[in-house]
This record gives C-alpha cells, structure tokens and sequence, in this order.
C-alpha cells in the first residue's frame, strides 16, 4: 500500500518547524519515528498533504534525571533508548518506565518510535500516555506561541485526540518524582500487540500501603485514572477489593478486541496483579 502524494520537508531545528507548520496550517503533520503516522497513511487513514519531519533535530533526544529528582526524556528519545538506558540515566525509581518498554510492539518498532510520537498520537492504549497520567507528567509543547507544560490529566481529550495545537510540536515529557512502588501489565491477543486492557498503579507505601494511584488504557477513550480503586487503597482495603472497585467504576467498550464484561474481567485480573507486582519491589 502507498500513501497519498505530500511533500517532504525537513527541519532543521524546532522554531522553524513550527513557524512552517504555522504557515501550512491542518495540512501538515510532523512525522517523528513514522511507526504509526507511516501506517495510518498507507491505509489512507491520514492524508497530509505535508509532512514535517523533525526526527533530525537531536536537541530532542535526550534523557535524564534533574536536580529535583524528577526524569525529562526528550520527545524524541526511542522506547528501545529508555529500555536500554544505564541506571544513572534513568535514575532510581523509575523502573516503571523502563521495563514498560517491553510491552510495546517488537524490537524494530522500539528503536524507531518515539516516546514524544506515542504521547501525541494518544492512542488509549499506549503505554507512554498512561505512564504520563498515571505519574501525573507534564508534557512540554512548544510552538509559534511559545512554550508551555500541560499536565498529562489535562493532556489527553478522546481517541487519538490532545492538547496540541496543529502548529505546536512536544518536545519534552517530565516525570516530576519517582515512583519506586509502582507496576504496569497488560493483556495483549499476541506479545507485541496494543494491550486489550493495561492497568498501572503506583503504590504509597510507609510499612504498609497508605494510598496509591491506579490507572487504566483500554478502557475509554483515554487512559484514565479511577478514584474509587485508589479510595479503597487509601482506606486499608485488599489489592483484590481494590481491583473490583477499578472493575466496576469504569464502562468499558465492546469491540472486536473484547466485549465489556471480559474488559471488567481482565480489569480485575490486572490490577491485582499489578498491585501485587509494586509491593513486591
Ligand atoms: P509517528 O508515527 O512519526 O507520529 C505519530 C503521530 O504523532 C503523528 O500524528 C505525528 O504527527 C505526531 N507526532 C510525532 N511526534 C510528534 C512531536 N514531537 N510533536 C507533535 N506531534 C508529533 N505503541 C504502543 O504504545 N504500544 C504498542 O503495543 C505498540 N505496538 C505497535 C505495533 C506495531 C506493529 C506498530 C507498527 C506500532 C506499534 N506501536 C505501539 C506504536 C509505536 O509505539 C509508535 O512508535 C508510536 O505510537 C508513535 O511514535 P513515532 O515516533 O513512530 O510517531
């Protein structure tokens, strides 16, 4: 399959990219690692009539902890540099993140694709987007009106739908702590495939579990949190009360991947086990 005809322009730094897709207007798309844009116009889901490419600008390939402790990866860091970093790159806490990487299509796909590409794709069942809403990241867009930092639960607004103007492009995903207690999992049809439903949680614990975060992809439009799964953490309940509030809080979708009460019931499944896999770090 071949896409519809576009015309290619590569940028040379980020100001000019914007400042070009300002003056091209909805007619152009940034491609970064192509690993879904590529895809999408091939089946002719996507015809921009220009694509931005911005996969040269290194300024945006970067990676690593700042003095407060928090991680900023550069929106065109590849998924396989994140699962590869050494310790001191991705600092301590943030293991989450790294072995997440493992669950993102196959190799080829990782060294490719860009955390900055999964984020403003949005697809509901990346693992980035609900990394970012889970650890309450801030996304740093940058366009002809400056820079601003947009917080991941404000980020993502409906399927493959965020806060990005056409014109701004993300350049940066801060995570602003660690998050030493916490797990992501997902069920797929096959290894390498977009999870059917991925649960992630991030657990407080001080002896034992005081609260906790719990997140969902796959189960809405967006990744979502789900605040009566965390109220059961908070108030002392089991892991396993703890998923059944997850389960029953949300509606699910029914598609072809899987009807609505098997999403609840892989809800149950995996958030346990997600809860189980961060205590036991
Ligand atoms: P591109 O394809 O280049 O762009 C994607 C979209 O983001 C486009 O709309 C583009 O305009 C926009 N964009 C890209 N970068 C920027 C930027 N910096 N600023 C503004 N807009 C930007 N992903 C998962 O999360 N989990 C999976 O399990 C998974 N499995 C996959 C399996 C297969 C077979 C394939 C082909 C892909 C899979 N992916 C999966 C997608 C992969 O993670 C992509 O890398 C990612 O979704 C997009 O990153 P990219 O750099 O390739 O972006």
């Amino acid at each position: 399959m071949k896409p519809a005809p576009f015309r290619y322009h590569r940028a040379r730094d980020v100001e000019g990219a914007t400042t070009l897709l300002a003056e091209l207007g909805d007619e152009a798309k940034v491609i970064a690692g192509g690993q879904s844009l590529v895809a999408m116009m091939n089946f002719r889901l996507a015809r921009p009539a220009h694509l931005v490419d911005i996969a040269g600008l290194r300024e945006l390939d970067h990676l690593g902890v700042d003095a407060d402790g928090g991680l900023r990866i550069g929106a065109l860091t590849t998924h396989h540099t994140v699962e590869t970093a050494p310790p001191d790159g991705l600092g301590p806490g943030f293991d989450v993140i790294r072995e997440a990487m493992a669950w993102i299509g196959h190799l080829p796909i990782r060294t490719r694709g860009t955390v900055g590409g999964s984020i403003a794709h949005g697809d509901s069942t990346a693992e980035w987007c609900l990394l970012a809403v889970l650890l309450d990241a801030e996304i740093v867009a940058r366009g002809p009106r400056g820079q601003r930092r947009v917080p991941a639960g404000e980020f993502f607004f409906g399927y493959y739908t965020t806060a990005l103007d056409p014109d701004e492009i993300l350049v940066e995903i801060v995570f602003p702590r660690p998050a030493p207690r916490a797990a992501l999992t997902e069920f797929a049809e096959r290894r390498g495939d977009f999870a059917v439903v991925a649960a992630a949680v991030d657990l407080d614990v001080e002896g034992s579990v005081r609260g906790g975060r719990v997140a969902l992809g796959g189960v809405a439009a967006m990744p979502v949190r789900v605040p009566e799964a965390e109220a059961v953490l908070s108030s002392g309940g089991s892991f396993r009360d703890c998923a059944e509030a997850a389960a029953a809080a949300v509606e699910p979708p029914s598609d072809a991947n899987g009807s609505t009460p098997y999403r609840r019931h892989l809800i149950r499944t995996l958030v346990q086990r997600a809860c189980e896999e961060a205590m036991s770090r």
